[in-house]
């Protein structure tokens, strides 16, 4: 019998602390005490902070992987050739791939359904910076429903975004339940970079609402960086996976960021620590304003065969990239 850890957090306060995250370039260095000849504000894709999470950065530093991964900076503006608004064709009206409104139905036995545009954090090497959520988000998911019901091969539904945990406990609750209606569904999965953005978020309501479910859930988080995870994260990680979650990560390959071996090692032994296996080490996608991050095929190929030199095998991420029309990620090889 495990007891569940009761998670520390006021049920609000993780709404009070994404009203008062960083919200320009110009706050988050002030916050930080660095300086940058580089910084910059870029419309739409706004600087978005939680202070907690800026507070995991090192002040002074502005080599920090925390803060190179959320501050905008002039590199964005470059046009680099290959580097395109939409490399994995996902924003295409083919209705294979979109059965409904805000459902992406790539891989077999599983879907992938946006609940919300919006992110706690605004990470700068993130696809969704040109993504047309206005045309996909739905507060109501009616029609994603009815196809689902419809295509018994589907049996595990991954909710996405932007951040599904930026729904509030009612709006998830009646998602929840209306798939749980879905006989065929066995599985609920949840892509969030919340539990190590805005731990906080991660209450006692919302682990109850999850591990009531009859759907076996998984959530994936996204941490790119040991300095990421700290106490208050393994609160809440602690707080899922005593509940019966499993927890896995996805990070992204990102230069001077953690393309290097000891923070991939950092990296895969916090994760641990916290409860969660490493998934997915991704290639980044060729998308414009994020060709600083780049990192080349070679170069990862042989840090991740460093990686399998000097860790266990179960913690050593799959790194994989995405490809247009492929019926899975692939791996990537020679
Ligand atoms: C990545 C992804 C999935 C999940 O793939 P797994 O290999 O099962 O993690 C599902 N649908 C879409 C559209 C994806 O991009
Ligand atoms: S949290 Fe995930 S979806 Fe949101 S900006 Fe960061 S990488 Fe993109």
């Amino acid at each position: 019998m495990i007891t569940p850890i009761e998670t520390p957090w006021e049920p609000d306060i993780w709404r009070s602390e994404l009203q008062q995250a960083i919200r320009t370039s110009a706050q988050l260095l002030q916050y930080v005490k660095v300086q940058s000849d580089f910084a910059s504000d870029s419309e739409p894709f706004a600087v978005r902070v939680p202070r907690g999470f800026a507070d995991r950065m090192v002040p002074g530093d502005a080599n920090d992987p925390l803060l190179r991964q959320v501050l905008a900076t002039t590199h964005e503006q470059i046009d680099t050739p290959g580097f395109v608004r939409d490399p994995l064709e996902e924003n295409s009206t083919d209705n294979l791939i979109h059965p409904a409104p805000g459902l992406l139905h790539k891989y077999h036995g599983r879907a992938l359904l946006i609940t919300t545009g919006a992110c706690a954090i605004n990470c700068r090497y993130c696809f969704r910076r040109h993504f047309p959520y206005a045309e996909h988000q739905q507060s109501r998911h009616e029609k994603a429903l009815v196809a689902i019901q419809g295509d018994d091969s589907i049996e595990e539904i991954i909710l996405s975004g932007g951040d599904p945990l930026l729904l509030d406990d009612r709006a998830l609750e009646r998602l929840v339940v209306s798939l749980e209606k879905i006989t065929h569904l066995q599985r609920l999965r949840i892509h969030t970079r919340i539990p190590v953005v805005l731990p906080t978020r991660i209450t006692q309501a919302l682990v109850e609402l999850l591990a009531a479910s009859r759907l076996d859930v998984v959530v994936v988080i996204h941490s790119n960086h040991a300095q990421e995870l700290d106490a208050a994260t393994a609160r809440s990680l602690a707080a899922l996976h005593n509940a019966g979650i499993h927890l896995l990560n996805q990070a992204v390959l990102l230069k001077e960021v953690n393309d290097n071996l000891p923070a991939q090692i950092a990296l895969a032994k916090a994760l641990f620590s916290q409860r969660v296996l490493p998934y997915y080490l991704h290639l980044p996608d060729r998308v414009a304003g994020t060709a600083h991050f780049f990192v080349n095929k070679q170069e990862a190929l042989t840090l991740h065969r460093s990686m399998q030199a000097n860790l266990p095998g179960y913690l050593v991420a799959k790194l994989v990239r995405e490809q247009a029309g492929e019926r899975s990620k692939t791996i990537v090889s020679i």
